[in-house]
């Protein structure tokens, strides 16, 4: 009997098995002591498995529908809406900010012959820097008027 068929078997279980080949498994065992090494940490796993060395689990049912009854006899608890988030940056601070954004942008391009360079790179220069400039103005107009969602409808009679 090799090894590979002598720890299958001794992983299948015993029982299974006739007589002959649980013999041949025990020979072989008395023999390898790599085999027979497995087979004692196979045993002392299926000995602590029998003798309750996990805890049980704790029942989860019982504490989750314990939740839910409570929240149903006491609904004041759960905020239904979620209420408006402070405004934390000011209308100034977003024209300073898009002021910058757009000083940023054209002063990337002071010191930088554009023309030549565009004329140079074609659209492998255009292309990026169109995306760059294209990105930047379409991120700060969807920031700002996503925070300003409600003003903005106000004041041009969307509401
Ligand atoms: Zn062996």
């Amino acid at each position: 009997m090799t090894c590979h068929s002598a720890i299958d078997r001794i992983f299948e279980g015993d029982r299974s098995f006739s007589f002959l080949v649980r013999l041949r498994v025990r020979w072989h065992l008395l023999h390898c002591s790599r085999c027979a090494a497995s087979a004692a940490v196979l045993e002392a796993a299926q000995t602590m498995m029998q003798t309750g060395f996990f805890p049980p689990a704790p029942a989860m049912e019982e504490a989750v529908m314990e939740v839910i009854r409570r929240e149903a006899l006491d609904p004041g608890d759960v905020p239904m809406e979620i209420a408006d988030p402070p405004e934390a940056v000011s209308f100034r601070s977003w024209v300073i900010a898009g002021l910058i954004i757009l000083i940023s942008l054209s002063s990337a391009f002071i010191g930088l012959d554009f023309a030549e360079v565009a004329e140079k790179g074609g659209s492998s220069f255009l292309i990026p820097v169109g995306l760059t400039v294209g990105l930047a103005v379409s991120i700060y107009g969807a920031l700002l008027i996503g925070t300003h969602l409600k003003e903005l409808s106000g004041r041009f009679g969307l509401r």
